[in-house]
């Protein structure tokens, strides 16, 4: 028996959430470009702790879920249990297995961009947990539905913004992803040099 979904909270402040989004039936792009910005910045802040590709990737394929709650197409409810912390870290977990026989190919393709790359099972599997999480959080910044903390009724505390104010957190996040990749691609060069 799973335990209940959090109660949906009122409205966290003007900047409220629409009504539409409260619902399993709104529009939710899959693969929202917005959690490249997040994840790409944790990724390249310790490039050489992270394994950079399954972190970025584990933060996209958690909206998964929402496509396939759509297929369900349940009249009633249903809790996007991919999108607790408990939940994701599994999905992250699995996606990082997944990605282990492509390592290979990671690899060379990361350092095409003048990143580093350095296979580690820890460093993979902790970068899955990591890469979902990030897309979960950023979520839980303005979804009042997200049970971040599922099986705990605990409330998000994060939950305080608009959607629009998660989107600039998305792309501010990316800009500093941006310019961290132009530092390490920079000394990656000059040391080749
Ligand atoms: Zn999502």
């Amino acid at each position: 028996m799973l335990a209940p979904w959090p109660a949906i909270p009122s409205r966290p402040s003007p900047k409220a959430v629409p009504l539409e989004f409260q619902s399993t039936t709104l529009i939710h792009m899959p693969f929202t470009p917005y959690h490249l910005g997040p994840g790409a910045a944790i990724a390249l802040s310790l490039p050489r702790r992270f394994d950079i590709p399954v972190l970025i990737s584990a933060g996209l394929v958690v909206d998964l879920e929402v496509p396939i709650i759509a297929l369900i197409k349940s009249e009633h409810y249903i809790p996007r249990y991919g999108h607790t912390l408990l939940v994701s870290a599994g999905v992250g977990l699995v996606w990082a297995l997944l990605l282990i026989p492509f390592h290979g190919f990671l690899g060379r393709l990361t350092r095409v961009l003048r990143l580093p790359y350095e296979f580690g099972l820890v460093k993979t599997l902790l970068s899955g947990v990591v890469g979902a999480w990030s897309h979960v959080l950023v979520d839980g910044l303005y979804r009042t539905d997200a049970g971040v903390f599922w099986p705990s009724n605990m409330r998000n505390p994060l939950c305080r913004f608009g959607r629009e104010d998660a989107e600039l957190f998305c792309l501010l996040s990316l800009a500093t992803a941006a310019g961290l990749y132009v530092v390490i691609a920079w000394r990656a060069r000059k040391e080749v040099g």
